[in-house]
């Protein structure tokens, strides 16, 4: 038996409780080579809207929600992974369409599971989470497209929040000049320890805008979309890049070509649920070497125990939770 968070849909609603599971609940082996024992899942907002129902994010039922995990492999018939391994798994529709994290067991497909960097326990691995793990493709794609410190300042949007921070932590370490987009002035010193030079009101960024504004960045991780993604990309330097991951302020995108065939402007998406999987292992292993462990201390995580995940969700959805939230399911 193992204890699990569940979420079901049927005559009496939607609802998601503690339960106690046995083994064969868990996946087929047809869908799944490797069970992991779990030590560490966290809460991403995608799992507040899965434990909350508030969005129709789960589906399949019943099934645990958790889009992120790290344990150690209990049983596997994969070639890439013995018993005793330690790995991590961020996405690939775990959570959603498959049992995820919220569980002292998973059984998964070894192809979704990353080896966890020795650098790493599973609980700072948990801290880091799919918002690490996407702030590291946003770096590597503004990487992939050339842009190095000497291109100039990368400006960063969200910049208090989980991608945004570790997002600053990371560029400030590689030696970038970064700027950071905040709507919490409070937030100032918080992000400055992390690296940034200059700290932008968000307001300055979230009215509608020009088609080109005065060209101030040559790089651009954006985690809000909308107005503030469509004024980052307007006020980009010629052929700069902007890696854009998120919605937090909304999905729409009310901009103009201008940037892109005027200045050779780069819009990159970045996708970390189905990102291949070489790229997540060279993620992980830039994570390794390139957060520094002081500054993912300095982000900061609470940690709760796998009952909590229920009440914490609604507070994750709120934006009533600063840093991360790592969920440990043995507790
Ligand atoms: P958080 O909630 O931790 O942070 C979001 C930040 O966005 C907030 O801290 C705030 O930054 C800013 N923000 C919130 N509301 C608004 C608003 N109305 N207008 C402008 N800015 C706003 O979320 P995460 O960092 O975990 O995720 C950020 C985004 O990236 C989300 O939209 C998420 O869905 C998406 N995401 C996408 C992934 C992908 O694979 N593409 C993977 C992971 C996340 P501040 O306080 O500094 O103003």
């Amino acid at each position: 038996m193992y204890r699990a968070i569940q979420i079901t849909k049927d005559a009496d609603g939607y609802q998601a409780r503690l339960t106690e599971l046995a083994d064969d609940q868990l996946p087929d082996p047809g869908a799944g080579d490797v069970t992991v024992d779990v030590a560490y899942s966290t809460l991403n907002f995608k799992d507040g809207l899965a434990i909350t129902g508030q969005s129709p994010v789960v589906r399949k039922f019943p099934l645990t929600p958790g889009i992120d995990l790290a344990g150690t492999v209990r049983d596997s018939s994969h070639p890439d992974f013995q018993v005793g391994d330690a790995v991590v798994l961020n996405g690939w529709g775990v959570g959603e369409s498959h049992s995820g994290g919220l569980a002292q067991r998973a059984r998964l497909k070894g192809d979704w599971l990353v080896p966890l960097p020795a650098a790493f326990s599973p609980q700072q691995a948990m801290a880091i989470g799919t918002a690490g793990y996407t702030a590291m493709l946003c770096v590597l794609a503004l990487e992939r497209h050339g842009i190095t410190p000497a291109s100039g300042e990368v400006v960063v949007t969200g910049a208090a929040g989980g991608v945004g921070s570790v997002a600053v932590a990371l560029l400030a370490k590689l030696g970038y000049t970064v700027a950071a987009v905040t709507g919490r002035p409070q937030e100032a010193d918080y992000l400055k320890a992390l690296g940034a030079s200059t700290i932008i009101d968000r307001a300055e960024l979230s009215a509608p805008g020009k088609p080109l504004a005065k060209e101030r960045w040559a790089g651009a991780v954006d985690t809000v979309g909308s107005h503030v993604l469509a004024n980052v990309c307007a006020a980009m330097k010629y052929r700069g890049v902007v890696a854009a991951c998120g919605l937090a302020g909304g999905m729409d995108l009310p901009a103009s070509v201008a940037p892109f065939i005027l200045r050779g402007v780069t819009l990159a998406g970045i996708d970390s649920v189905m990102c291949p999987k070489a790229e997540r292992l060279q993620a992980w292993q830039r994570l390794a070497t390139d957060l520094a462990p002081e500054q993912l201390a300095r982000i900061g995580s609470r940690v709760i125990p796998l009952a909590d995940a229920l009440s914490v969700a609604p507070q994750v959805l709120a934006g009533q939770v600063r840093g991360r939230v790592v969920v440990d399911v043995n507790a």
